[in-house]
């Protein structure tokens, strides 16, 4: 059976979203999403946490962690990855634990810390999955790049929205064949297209503006 997840979600654990369970199960419904990844910053509770109340979707445990080049999720985390460590460090972590390296909006060449093409290519090796679909990359371009260097290394391909808010749950999603663990979840990118496009580059940056003045 195909199923739709949206593979890149914050939530409340995440200092700039406002996403609960209650308002991920609803608009899960409303968009006809089986289920999301969630991914906070550098913490891997929020999933384990949704995971437990909401039974009823499909959670991938994650977290987008703070590397020294860079932001990279990790998939099927039991365990969290401190942030700050180098790239290849990070990656190591993910896969020593047996998740995926999934690498998110890599071409957002207006992000300050991220890896230049050439840092993405040496380390491809470690690299599971490329996110060729995401939500907000400020640069209008970034996402049709990243699908391009997918394609040049043959790496699978993601959708995900970066939902701050559970209205933005959704608007990208990644279909696939149903998976039982993280090596199916991988076969099943293979075979796995991608749904929506941008919809707003400066969410995070306005949400994060104003999780700042909130402290
Ligand atoms: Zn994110």
């Amino acid at each position: 059976m195909r199923i739709r997840l949206d593979l890149h979600v914050h939530t409340t654990y995440s200092f700039d979203s406002t996403i609960e369970p209650a308002g991920l199960r609803e608009i899960c419904r409303k968009r006809g999403l089986d289920g999301v990844a969630v991914t906070d910053h550098d913490s891997l509770r929020g999933s384990l946490e949704f995971a437990a109340e909401l039974p009823d979707l499909i959670i991938v445990p994650g977290s987008e962690i703070r590397s020294a080049e860079g932001e990279i999720i990790g998939l099927f985390l039991s365990e969290d990855v401190p942030p700050g460590l180098t790239a290849p460090e990070t990656m190591r972590r993910i896969r020593e634990q047996g998740g995926l390296v999934l690498m998110p909006h890599p071409f957002d060449i207006v992000k300050l810390r991220r890896m230049t093409s050439r840092r993405l290519e040496e380390l491809r090796g470690e690299i599971d999955a490329i996110e060729a679909l995401n939500g907000k990359p400020r640069w209008w371009l970034a996402n049709r790049s990243a699908g391009r260097f997918a394609a040049r290394f043959d790496l699978p391909v993601t959708a995900g929205s970066d939902a701050h808010k559970a209205d933005h749950v959704g608007l990208l999603y990644t279909e696939m064949e149903e998976f039982a663990d993280p090596t199916g979840f991988l076969a099943s990118l293979r075979g796995a297209s991608l749904h929506g496009g941008r919809y707003s580059p400066w969410a995070s940056q306005l949400d994060r503006w104003k999780a700042r003045l909130r402290k």
